[in-house]
């Protein structure tokens, strides 16, 4: 059979453009099939925008508190609609940006929704009018569809907002309770209350960021973000009802809250169903795509990377399974992902960022007697004349065997900058000796990671 093109990428997310460009680069025959606004995710409904909001929470964190360096800024106003339309003005000028970038490459842009009809071929949908636009037929598909919120299945859940609802209003709420403890539920706690809204955050845990080392969430529900934030923990959301204006929500206690708005963030999973896979029966992972290390499925001719595989679902790990992809297929460079030290950060204020291992993983794995911790917590320069200090901390986490760094830790200002840059020393296996033989860079918060001794 005859196909029209070598590639079909289904999906413009960070992995699906990843993939295609490469690719296309290489002289390969590429369409890529978008529902939405080219850019997926990341760019669109996800770290960009987020990221933005997040300089604006810290620049108004920062005047509020610059009364010691002599400065005069209390009374200043915050215009959220003036952000949120800046925000979506960038937005709009990346997704430009990368369907510019695709056109160069000669990579031909379906829009509307992909449907698998064989295992070859393609309709692709107009998600309005249902109507079929096209039909596109390829070598090989990759599906890089990305995931959608999850949903609590309770009464009056529709009325809630999740995450992608945030990047489309036009004023912030004045008050937001915000269901969840995760990477979106901080996030948007710590956004919020910095740039005045009244941030009520319910856990079903005992604290925030599960997952992550213990002292990073002790730092941050000790931050004074998180003090100014309504924490409810070991609780559930049972049902939300309209009152006036106004959304009410129960708890399991039975206790009501009443909010002007609510943040569903309790996970995402896999956008798997409108593509009408089921006759393929392909692999599952749980709610997942089954790949192997080349994100092959079970169908020879089907590919998957990004948020619907079972992998750490990262912008930079989604980019760099779709480059792989396309090396592997296209340039036979034989190719795998490291999956080892992906330096991960939660960008509240300050910022939460981690490599490697938690204390509690590595005592798990090495055994406890194995393992050395190596830890500070201080007031940093920055915060001296500040009226509310938010402490820093630093850790670092040693196989006292082999004396190899196996995870640093930072709760901090500009801490994801740092540990961006610890994760190669990490993937490079340095030791705890290698990092004192550092000479420190002062006055740094980062230099304490070469001047720590037990
Ligand atoms: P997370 O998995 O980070 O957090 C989900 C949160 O929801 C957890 O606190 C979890 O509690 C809670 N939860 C799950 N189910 C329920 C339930 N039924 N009732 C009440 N609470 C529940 O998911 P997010 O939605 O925050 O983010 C999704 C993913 O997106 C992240 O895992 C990450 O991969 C990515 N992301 C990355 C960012 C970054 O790199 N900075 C930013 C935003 C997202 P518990 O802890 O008890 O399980």
């Amino acid at each position: 059979m005859e196909f029209q093109f070598d590639l079909i990428v289904v999906g413009a997310g960070s992995g699906g453009l990843a993939a295609a460009k490469r690719a296309a680069s290489y002289g390969a025959k590429v369409a890529i099939v978008e529902v939405n606004k080219i850019g997926g995710t990341c760019v669109i409904r996800g770290c960009v925008p987020k990221k933005l909001m997040v300089y604006a929470a810290k620049s108004k964190k920062n005047m509020d508190s610059s009364e010691g360096y002599g400065l005069k800024s209390k009374g200043i106003s915050f215009e959220s609609n003036i952000l949120l339309k800046n925000v979506r003005e960038e937005v709009s000028r990346l997704s430009n940006l990368h369907r510019s970038s695709l056109s160069k490459l000669n990579v031909t842009i379906f829009e509307g929704l992909g449907r698998f009809i064989t295992q070859n071929e393609l309709e692709i949908i107009c998600p309005k009018t249902k109507k079929i636009l096209n039909k596109v037929s390829s070598k090989k598909i990759l599906i890089s569809v990305g995931g959608i919120p999850k949903k609590l299945n309770i009464p009056g859940i529709d009325l809630a907002w999740t995450s992608d609802d945030i990047f489309e209003l036009d004023r912030f709420p004045e008050s937001i309770l915000i269901v969840g403890g995760g990477y979106i539920a901080c996030e948007f706690a710590s956004i919020f209350r910095n740039l005045g809204t009244e941030v009520t955050q319910l856990i079903r845990g005992q604290h925030l960021l599960n997952g992550f080392d213990k002292d990073l969430s002790s730092c941050l529900e000790e931050s004074p973000t998180f003090n100014e934030i309504n924490i409810i923990s070991n609780t559930q959301l049972n049902s939300i009802k309209r009152v006036n204006g106004d959304l009410e929500s129960t708890l399991d206690s039975g206790d009501k809250l009443l909010t002007n708005n609510i943040l569903i963030a309790t996970g995402r999973e896999p956008n798997l169903l409108p593509l009408n896979l089921e006759f393929l029966k392909l692999k599952m992972d749980g709610q997942y795509l089954d790949v192997n290390e080349l994100n092959q499925t079970s169908n020879a001719n089907i590919f998957a990377v990004g948020d619907i595989i079972k992998r750490p679902n990262l912008t930079p790990v989604a980019i760099e399974q779709g480059r792989v992809f396309a090396d592997n297929f296209f340039n036979d460079l034989k190719r795998k992902v490291n999956y080892e030290n992906i330096p991960k950060a939660v960008f509240t204020i300050p910022e939460i960022s981690t490599v490697g291992l938690s204390e509690k993983r590595a005592k798990e794995i090495y055994s406890e007697k194995n393992i050395r911790i190596f830890k500070c917590k201080f007031t940093p320069m920055s915060n001296t004349f500040k009226e509310k200090k938010s402490k820093c901390m630093l850790k670092i986490v040693v196989n006292k065997l082999t004396d190899k760094v196996l995870g640093c830790h930072m709760f901090g200002e500009t801490s994801s900058e740092i540990i961006q840059m610890l994760s190669i020393s990490l993937n490079a296996g340095i030791t705890k000796k290698e990092f004192d033989i550092t000479m420190a860079l002062h006055p740094t918060i980062s230099e304490e990671f070469v001047t720590m001794y037990s």
